[in-house]
């Protein structure tokens, strides 16, 4: 047979599968889902419900709260979760805004993560398509994390009616992780034992794509303040002082030599936190705010070199350095692959939202303001995605820490744009309104339709135990963060003292 014919003939037999299987598939899904799963699709797929949680996702997106500052936005949480029949401890490990919130009894124990903290400088007016701050130079949810601790409660509770309902066993809990942005609270909330019963993780982030993968992906991350302590003197006669601000200069000079001779996979940026305050004055004390990402088995080393940068600034400048601050220090995500596998045929069991043609010209305004591919919002779920085959580095997050303390995988949902920017105004401008709260919706459903399959199908929470002794096995959970580090409460208490007043005049009133 030429080319051409067998070109035809899988054609054919392409399109018969497809007439044939498409509405054979479809009755076969719905005959398949059990009737927990189904419950909990069902709850979730109340307008009154989708509602509910678009609005508290709106109100957290007002509210704007920096890491370890987020007062409103996880009791907000804490409280639906109280009022929906959850026990809730407050205040844990050594952090006012981290909470549990449980519910059922014995084992399994299923975690949901849920993050809930923005970003400073990018206050932005929601689906405004160009840059427009709300209140000029104040925070915002450049990440989406105003949706991902609301879908994981909206699935929590899902899953509390459908255990309500049929009577199963097992416990599921919702993580209130603050200060992601900072990778700051899951080491410490390990340590405090918080992890120490759970059986498996769902990990969720907003996404434009809907989809979860697996295997080891993102940098580790130590995140270090450089203080100096010089003498300072009149700004005219200076010979008679010792510049703190000349040793943050030496250092980042000398760091940004290093960058040559580093393995091309690290990431290292940096920002000058003290300075000084005026040219007459030479100022004693200086800092600069470091963070240094590479993988589990190069952090360490690299970490040395930049503390030798830091040695040296002071050696030059003849100012002392103090011991350095660690804000926080996280291992690389290292992603479940039976969990991911489990996720994914939920997440192709939901389907993309669908978009309304409003929400399509909005993305394809901000599209086009961003000089991005003008091709709106996705109709199709992503695929299940593997490791990259070279490992190129990344971002990094604290949820890597969990992942070496019990199976976890990430479920990416839908909501902000293609093409719009992360830790930027325009994800703020996305992720609010009715695409955000139709994409947190669908990352409901995936979470508590995965959460019902590991509360009732013990062989399917066996593959992902089992995956994950063997991986432990190799790669045992040492934290980096250093035994005497503090949650560091105070980071963003001036930058949320100075901008809250400013927001309260925007904030989302739920009442
Ligand atoms: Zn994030």
């Amino acid at each position: 047979m030429n080319r051409s014919s067998w070109a035809k003939l899988c054609l054919v037999a392409f399109v018969l599968f497809a007439v044939v299987s498409v509405p054979l598939g479809r009755s076969a899904d719905k005959i398949k889902i059990a009737k927990e799963k189904q419950l909990v699709l069902d709850w979730l797929s109340q307008p009154q419900i989708l509602e509910k949680f678009g609005k508290i996702a709106d109100a957290i997106w007002s509210y704007a709260e920096l890491g370890l500052q987020e007062f409103k936005s996880s009791e907000l949480l804490a409280a639906t979760l109280e009022q929906a029949g959850f026990k809730v401890e407050r205040g844990l490990a050594g952090m006012p805004t981290c909470f549990v919130a449980s519910y059922g009894s014995g084992k399994p124990v299923i975690g949901l993560l849920g993050e809930f903290d923005a970003l400073p400088m990018l206050s932005q007016k929601g689906r405004v398509p160009k840059q427009d701050p709300l209140v000029e130079g104040a925070p915002g949810h450049g990440c989406g994390h105003n949706t991902m601790c609301t879908a994981a409660a909206a699935a929590a509770i899902a899953v509390k009616e459908a255990m309500d309902k049929y009577g199963l066993k097992g416990t599921i809990k919702v993580f209130g992780s603050p200060a992601e942005e900072i990778v700051a609270s899951r080491p410490h909330m390990i340590r405090a034992g918080l992890f120490n019963d759970i059986d498996a993780v769902i990990d969720n982030h907003s996404a434009s794509g809907f989809g979860t993968g697996y295997g080891r992906n993102g940098n580790a991350l130590f995140s270090v303040i450089f203080t100096f302590k010089g003498k300072t003197a009149h700004g005219a006669s200076a010979w008679a002082g010792r510049s703190a601000l000349d040793a943050v200069e030496i250092m980042d000079v000398a760091t940004n030599f290093l960058r040559e001779h580093l393995d091309p996979a690290y990431r290292l940026h940096y920002v000058v936190i003290e300075g000084g305050e005026a040219p007459n004055v030479v100022p004693d004390r200086a800092s600069v705010w470091y963070y240094v990402r590479n993988s589990d088995e190069k952090i360490e080393e690299m970490y040395e070199r930049v503390l030798n940068c830091a040695k040296a600034g002071a050696l030059a400048s003849g100012t002392e350095l103090l011991p350095p601050r660690f804000i926080a220090a996280v291992h690389q995500q290292h992603s479940n692959k039976a969990a991911a596998e489990l996720f994914q045929k939920n997440i192709e069991l939901i389907g993309m939202p669908h978009w309304t043609e409003e929400e399509q010209a909005f993305a394809k305004a901000l599209q086009k303001e961003l000089k991005a591919k003008e091709d709106g919002l996705p109709s199709k779920v992503d695929q299940l995605r593997g490791p990259g085959s070279v490992f190129v580095g990344g971002g990094s997050s604290d949820v890597g820490d969990v992942t070496l303390v019990a199976p976890t995988a990430t479920i990416r949902f839908p909501g902000q744009v293609p093409g719009a920017i992360g830790h930027h105004w325009s994800t703020v401008a996305a992720n609010y309104g009715s695409t955000a709260w139709k994409g947190l919706n669908a990352g409901a459903k995936a979470i508590a339709a995965s959460a019902i399959d590991l509360l009732t199908k013990p062989d399917e929470l066996k593959k992902l135990r089992t995956e994950f002794e063997e991986y432990i096995k190799n790669n045992p959970y040492k934290p980096f963060l250093p035994a005497d580090a503090k949650p560091p409460l105070d980071i963003n208490e001036a930058l949320m003292n100075k901008y809250r007043p400013l927001l309260e005049k925007h904030q989302i009133d739920l009442k």
